[in-house]
């Protein structure tokens, strides 16, 4: 049965399972208007995902086709992976950020091949070994290709507009834009008073934003329609023009820990209080980890070899081929962070670009 925890003030959360990964579960939570249950995030879309997250509004006597809106804070599938199945029982509208709705738009319109394409230009950009590329190429030259997720996820009916109250009947629901760890990622502010009377203003649905106990992904924002061009300025240290996820991750932090909120409530792992500690936590996180880049880069080293030398939760070696993609990405988050800050330049004329330190 589908593990239901009341938080009180008509909200509720489910922990839908993530099969096969460490995550183990998203947090869906239900939240009670006048017009009926909505869902913020909805879960991965699988079989036995599905049946815990009907079977968790069976338990609070709700059925799926009751649901008359779906919020998501961000594209990724763990979030985003059911909403097409919730739509087509219950008519329920979906509601999501425009640029993670660009996203989903840009995914169900590219080929197939598309994504492969890009991600081994992209991992030849960045120093990847030849061994490292190679799987892809075969993966796509034998059609193996859909199995990524996500590639027909649902298309959004309604846009999250940043600092807008949501339409909800009966609800206080404010969307807080936060950009980082995707594009479009929301976190949204129930600006109610706490049921327990917990001191602080309201409480906050933070999906992967604000996480009690992990440092969410932040990597460049992929874009598999990302022009050549685009990628050779990149090669050759980018356009004043390009994206910072990393610094864009950071200021989100900085707004989330000013609102004061009395609980979070994350889509993964559980509840917590002093969203601000959690904020003052990641900053510090992240400014060590850029001082420990910069001192790598004092030889100049492409992103590929910074990752490589770069802390993880375990040795490189050990390190499974998809998470490496992740790692390298990360590592490039952290590189365009510092070039931006003016702390590292691209070393002219190398190819694949190196960097190093100023
Ligand atoms: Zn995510
Ligand atoms: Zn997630």
């Amino acid at each position: 049965m589908t593990q239901v925890t009341e938080h009180g003030g008509g909200v509720w959360s489910l922990r839908v399972p993530i099969p096969d990964n460490p995550l183990g579960h998203t947090l869906v939570h239900v939240l009670d208007t006048d017009r009926g249950p909505v869902l913020v995030d909805t879960g991965w879309d699988d079989p036995a995902s599905w049946d815990e997250l009907t079977g968790g509004l069976d338990a609070l006597g709700l059925s799926v086709r009751e649901v008359h809106g779906v919020v998501i804070t961000h594209h990724h599938p763990d979030h985003h992976g059911l909403s097409g199945r919730v739509r087509e029982e219950s008519g329920a509208w979906i509601a999501m950020h425009a640029a993670d709705t660009a996203v989903v738009r840009r995914t169900r319109e590219s080929e197939p091949g598309t994504w492969f394409d890009y991600l081994a230009r992209k991992l030849a950009a960045v120093g990847a070994p030849e061994d490292h590329i190679a799987p892809l190429r075969a993966a796509r030259a034998a059609g193996r290709m859909r199995t990524l997720p996500g590639l027909r996820s649902a298309l959004p009916d309604r846009e999250i507009v940043p600092g807008e109250l949501l339409d909800l009947a009966g609800r206080r629901l404010r969307a807080i834009w936060t950009p980082g760890h995707t594009p479009g990622h929301v976190c949204l502010h129930l600006e109610e008073e706490h049921p327990s009377r917990l001191p602080g203003h309201g409480r906050l649905f933070s999906g992967d934003h604000l996480l009690p106990g992990i440092s969410p992904h932040i990597g460049l924002y992929e874009d598999p329609d990302e022009s050549p061009k685009l990628s050779t300025s990149f090669e050759q240290g980018g356009p004043p023009s390009e994206t910072d996820p990393l610094g864009d991750y950071l200021d989100s932090l900085e707004r989330i820990g000013r609102l004061g909120v009395a609980e979070v409530l994350p889509a993964h792992q559980h509840a917590f209080t002093d969203a601000a500690g959690r904020v003052r936590e990641l900053l510090d996180h992240h400014e060590e980890r850029l001082t420990g880049l910069l001192a790598l880069l004092a030889t100049p080293l492409t992103p590929w070899q910074l990752a490589e030398r770069m802390e993880w939760n375990r040795p490189w070696e050990q390190i499974p081929y998809g998470s490496r993609n992740i790692a390298v990405s990360e590592a490039e988050a952290h590189v365009r962070r510092l070039v931006k800050l003016g702390r590292a330049e691209p070393v002219p004329g190398t190819a694949p670009v190196t960097y190093v330190a100023v």
